[in-house]
């Protein structure tokens, strides 16, 4: 047996195949070969205040009034937001450019896609 990868709960390199599955003898935890079923299960989606999934280079605008952290501007409800970058780590989940601002992360919550 080849290329067998190791368990992706305790590490462990002592995994086998059972079918289907992977199977890890130190930790009991079995898991599907097909990479394919399980690829979108636990792949963060990112979504607007109204439930509009994200993506890189969508537009947004902000939906309500946002204080700019360290520094005494607001970001004003309506303002347009180009080109945005979705981050998956991190409670800010959206980064981006904005006129007069600079770059700036937000959170989805509060952004709605154009
Ligand atoms: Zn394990």
């Amino acid at each position: 047996m080849s290329n067998l990868p190791e368990c992706s709960k305790c590490g462990s390199k002592y995994t086998y195949e059972d079918g289907n599955m992977f199977v890890c003898p130190e930790c009991a935890h079995e898991w599907s070969q097909s990479t394919e079923n399980a690829s979108n299960s636990d792949e963060k989606v990112i979504k607007d205040s109204n439930g509009n999934v994200l993506s890189d280079g969508d537009s947004v605008t902000v939906i309500k009034d946002l204080k700019v952290k360290g520094s005494s501007s607001v970001l004003k409800i309506g303002t347009k937001v180009k080109n945005i970058r979705l981050m998956y780590d991190g409670d800010h989940d959206i980064d981006c450019k904005i006129d007069g601002f600079g770059a700036m992360k937000l959170k989805s919550e509060f952004v709605k896609r154009i």
